[in-house]
């Protein structure tokens, strides 16, 4: 893995410096892929594009900026006025946050980037262990309505064998076990097969939570080992 250069922009709303980091090559040796179609890869780590200011708290695309500056790794670099305070490193954002920017983009393109960013944040909870899937009632109202949207825009979208995998997916989450069976066998690609088999085991086991793709199975031990979690599904859903 190669990094990049880090990348300087003003926030638009406060002028505060805000850097990204960036990536000259990765690979994706040791990377985790998940059935909601989330990697988690050590080798290839991704940035933010939608982030905040921590000092004002606006919401932004970094791609819709000019950056300020560019710091390849070891410069010195004193080109510019850095003010005071520390340097904010962009981040992904939080869930509430990704709400509130939902209500601010127009395009669909955003619009359908931030609320897979919304329904990995909820799946994250899975993946980093927590022990509640939905913090109350109105926590699993916006994740059920964000998983409609989803659903809403995919069907709109060319069928393919990716849209399909996160249809399915999406259903299963949902609890429709039917539907995301019928449309996870609709998947025509051979690479895919296994994932189909361990899709349709997970559905068998009436599993509606996000799982590790792979022989991991020590791992969905320790998920299935959270007895609150099913129960918030089904208090909530
Ligand atoms: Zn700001």
């Amino acid at each position: 893995m190669l990094p990049g250069p880090q990348i300087y922009y003003r926030c638009p709303h406060c002028s505060a410096l805000i850097y990204n980091r960036s990536l000259m090559s990765g690979n994706t040796f040791g990377a985790k892929h998940y059935s909601d179609g989330k990697m988690i890869a050590p080798m290839l780590p991704q940035f933010p594009d939608l982030t905040k200011c921590k000092k004002c708290d606006h919401i932004f695309w970094l791609s819709d900026l000019r950056p300020v500056a560019k710091k390849e790794l070891g410069d010195d670099f004193d080109g510019i006025d850095w003010g005071d305070g520390e340097l904010e490193q962009a981040e992904f954002l939080e869930i509430d946050d990704l709400f509130r920017a939902l209500k601010k983009v127009r395009s669909t393109k955003k619009i359908f980037n931030v609320r897979l960013q919304i329904w990995w944040g909820y799946n994250d909870r899975v993946r980093y262990g927590h022990k509640l899937f939905f913090k109350d009632q109105e926590d699993a109202n916006l994740w059920a309505q964000n998983c409609r949207a989803l659903l809403l825009e995919l069907g709109l979208q060319p069928t393919s064998d990716d849209n399909l995998a996160i249809i399915a997916e999406l259903h299963r989450n949902l609890g429709e076990t039917e539907l995301a069976l019928e449309t996870i066998k609709r998947i025509k690609d051979d690479e895919l097969s296994k994932f189909k088999e361990q899709f349709i085991r997970e559905c068998s086991k009436k599993n509606r939570r996000v799982f590790k793709i792979g022989e991991q199975k020590d791992d969905y031990d320790d998920w299935d080992d959270e007895p609150d979690t099913d129960a918030k599904y089904e208090a909530y859903v």
